[in-house]
């Protein structure tokens, strides 16, 4: 598992983890020793596995040692060193994210619970506007991210950075942390692996000169209904879908002609 994925992986937990249940593993040390991850302190309680009936048990301190009590075995003695409580340090997480994202518009602390803004970022062919949830998984995290957008200016190409999960949100693309970006176990720093804008879906500029065809802004339109679980099931119904959204989209392009509507719907489905 990459160091990022470790990462993810903590986050998803969404509480402390302890030094001890990662105790050998490689990703957790470049976490710790690049501060992505900081220290609350030690375990409260601990699990206990050794016997017959697995329980946790409160952490104490007695005869100069650390230990639990199991109702089988007795007093065990804990090793100190590996007692250690984390946590993932998000704000950090999320600076060093605008940081390699060179995001403008960034904020310091959450929007609202766990919802941050990351920032804004140009890409060739407009701009999208980055959020941060750590998890992605369930009705909650897309209500909690939908209220703190809600305080939000709104913007027409909006990416969520998740540690866990992908549930579609109209209008919202969203993106595993591992899979936007890489943490340099040298540095400490992160390296972007995709393209925000690409993640989003938005039609590419034209780069030739060629004018725009309205294939290079009809497949990731319709991708990205697919890809956002907006797509309706039926051709017909979907090219009226399509066409309103294009016509929303891009006010000032020539109308596609339905055949071509369809056609590259199908295609996008994977007929032909
Ligand atoms: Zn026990």
């Amino acid at each position: 598992m990459s160091t990022t994925s470790r990462l993810c992986e903590i986050i998803a937990q969404g509480g402390k983890v302890s030094a001890d249940f990662y105790g050998g593993d490689d990703g957790f040390a470049e976490l710790l020793r690049h501060g992505y991850l900081r220290s609350t302190g030690v375990l409260a309680s601990v699990f206990c596995d050794d016997c017959d009936a697995p329980h946790s048990a409160p952490i104490v301190y007695q005869g100069q040692q650390y230990g639990y009590f199991c109702p089988d075995l007795g007093f065990l003695t804990l090793d100190p060193a590996r007692l250690g409580a984390f946590l993932p340090d998000i704000p950090k997480l999320i600076d060093r994210l605008a940081d390699a994202l060179g995001c403008r518009q960034r904020k310091t602390s959450s929007i609202c619970g766990e919802t941050w803004r990351i920032g804004v970022v140009q890409t060739d062919a407009a701009t999208v506007m980055i959020y941060f949830h750590p998890t992605l998984s369930t009705e909650n995290d897309a209500r909690a991210v939908q209220d703190a957008l809600g305080r939000e200016a709104r913007s027409d190409w909006r990416l969520v950075v998740t540690a866990q999960g992908a549930l579609p949100m109209a209008g919202l693309a969203t993106v595993r942390l591992d899979d936007l970006a890489e943490i340099d176990t040298a540095t400490g720093a992160l390296h972007v692996l995709a393209d925000p804008g690409v993640l989003t879906g938005m039609p590419r500029k034209n780069l030739g000169g060629r004018p725009a065809e309205h294939g290079d802004l009809l497949k990731p339109l319709i991708e990205s209904r697919i890809r956002d679980g907006a797509a309706v099931e039926g051709i017909n119904a979907e090219a009226r879908e399509v066409r309103t959204a294009f016509i929303t989209k891009f006010p000032d392009h020539p109308i596609p002609s339905d055949p071509t509507i369809k056609r590259h719907i199908k295609k996008a489905r994977g007929g032909s």
